[in-house]
């Protein structure tokens, strides 16, 4: 079996390399999809209440929105409702339904000004993590300090930074979350009401109905990569099959790739320019869990309630109120009395091996503290699946404290392995749009433009 490009994986990077490469003329193209279904970590789950309005288990939001090009199309069609969901909030503690903000806001923002006053005044101090700085911010500022600013303050900017990249604030870089350039998203978060899948099928969509049929092959997992050959380069499935082409795109996530328990093998090793990061922790271990209930019973109009965690130890086993999360609340953008809780390392993966009743009764006290009324058991609960399923092994790349920058990631990742083996996804995209969807499309934009002129002779100087 063979094709003159080959790529690995159906995701939003996997069918955007597909549609430049059919548009300029290059239709020798074969894509393998390991699940039995595309789109990767674009997932939705029709509510029960109303199957119109969809839970995302990846993306939920465009971010960028001012500058998305996947939100442009979706305007342009008309197909995607979205809802600006930065409105209305409001900080829950264990203690205190209502945390006071007015005050630890300005104190959080004031850190990250502080990061940037210390890595500015001494620019060889090596990275440190969110937690060191907050301690060293707090031991510095005490006296400017109310008790109130010195319990809360730090523990809304590890709630930020924890559910940004799904990593314990005792792992995420300072000199990443606050100093690293042009990382800045362009416009709001658009939340999107009727499922991220209607975005991807907006791609799919453009692929002719003929390629789909016939050159999408899914449960097809690429096991090994042999590039030894410099004419072109092969590979082999779980079940033995052989397929050769000139050219490989590789959009498994970056997480799948570089871990211990690698989704690829290669022949020969990979070049050193991306042994280096291959080597590194770079797992984001974001996760989300759904609640649907009968009725609404908690404010209609808050669009996101931040908890706070009560204290600073993740270790151990789950249990309420031990790390930070951010709930969405369905009703204020839908109508659907649901709560969507965003959860990170280590929680994320320990809540994959929990039963719906153990789910529960973790994210109940929190459930507790922002109702109106009596609380009433979910009618459906959902977890996503990521962390310890071997395709993706996380949700998206983080650098964590003195690793690689993400620009240095998506460096050696644009790259590729050679003229032949190319990488695109999410990961490999730097900027406002790394480990995002539209990351993700940029990314298959890119390879399919690097192949195309690979093949027309115009990039035979880039060999
Ligand atoms: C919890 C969570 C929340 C998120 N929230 C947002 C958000 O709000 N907004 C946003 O823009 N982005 C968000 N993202 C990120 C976004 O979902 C991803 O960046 C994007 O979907 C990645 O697309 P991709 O094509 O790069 O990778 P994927 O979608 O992972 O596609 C890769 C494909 O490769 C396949 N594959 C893997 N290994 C093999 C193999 N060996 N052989 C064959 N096939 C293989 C996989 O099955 C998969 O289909 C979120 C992600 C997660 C997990």
């Amino acid at each position: 079996m063979s094709a003159q490009v080959i790529i690995i994986g159906g995701g939003m990077a996997g069918i955007k390399t597909a549609i430049d490469l059919l548009n300029a003329g290059v239709t020798d193209v074969l894509i393998l999809e390991s699940r039995d279904r595309l789109g990767g970590r674009l997932v939705s789950v029709p509510s029960t209440k109303n199957p119109s309005v969809c839970y995302d288990l990846g993306a939920l939001w465009f971010h960028d929105a001012l500058i998305n090009p996947l939100y442009a199309k979706a305007k342009k069609l008309g197909n995607v409702r979205v809802f600006y969901d930065d409105g209305k909030h409001r900080v829950v503690s264990e203690s205190l339904a209502s945390v006071p903000e007015h005050d630890i806001h300005a104190i959080m923002m004031e850190m990250r000004a502080f990061a940037g006053l210390l890595y500015s005044e001494n620019p060889l101090l090596p990275d440190m993590s969110v937690q060191q700085l907050s301690q060293l911010y707090l031991e510095r500022q005490r006296s400017t300090l109310t008790e109130h600013q010195m319990k809360y303050a730090p523990q809304l900017l590890r709630m930020w930074d924890e559910m940004w990249g799904g990593v314990l604030w005792d792992k995420v870089s300072v000199k990443q979350a606050y100093l690293a350039e042009g990382e800045d998203h362009v416009g709001r978060n658009a939340f999107v009401c009727n499922g991220y899948r209607t975005v991807f099928e907006n791609e799919l969509n453009e692929l002719p109905e003929s390629f789909r049929k016939s050159r999408i092959k899914l449960n097809v997992t690429v096991e090994t990569l042999d590039y030894s050959d410099p004419t072109c380069v092969s590979l082999t499935t779980v079940n033995g099959d052989l397929y050769k082409s000139q050219y490989v795109v590789v959009t498994i996530p970056f997480n799948a790739l570089s871990s211990a328990k690698p989704m690829l093998k290669w022949t020969p090793a990979l070049p050193q320019h991306l042994a280096l990061v291959f080597s590194e922790d770079t797992r984001g271990l974001l996760g989300k869990v759904i609640l649907e209930f009968d009725e609404c019973f908690w404010p209609k109009d808050i669009h996101r309630f931040y908890c706070l965690a009560s204290n600073d130890d993740p270790s151990g086993e789950p249990r309420p109120w031990k790390h930070p999360t951010l709930i969405v609340n369905y009703y204020a953008m839908t109508q659907i009395p649901s709560l969507v809780f965003l959860t990170q390392d280590p929680l994320s993966s320990q809540i994959e091996t929990l039963s719906k009743q153990q789910i529960w009764d973790l994210f109940k006290p929190v459930v507790e503290q922002i109702a109106t009324g009596p609380i009433e058991r979910p009618i459906g609960i959902l977890n996503t699946p990521w962390n310890n399923d071997p395709l993706t092994q996380g949700s998206y790349t983080m650098a964590r404290v003195g690793c690689s920058s993400s620009s240095d990631i998506c460096g050696a990742l644009a790259k590729g392995v050679n003229k032949r083996v190319r990488f695109a996804g999410s990961e490999t995209w730097a900027g406002s749009a790394n480990g995002c969807a539209h990351g993700a499309w940029y990314s298959g934009e890119r390879e399919a433009a690097y192949i195309i002129d690979q093949i027309r002779g115009i990039g035979k100087s880039r060999l």
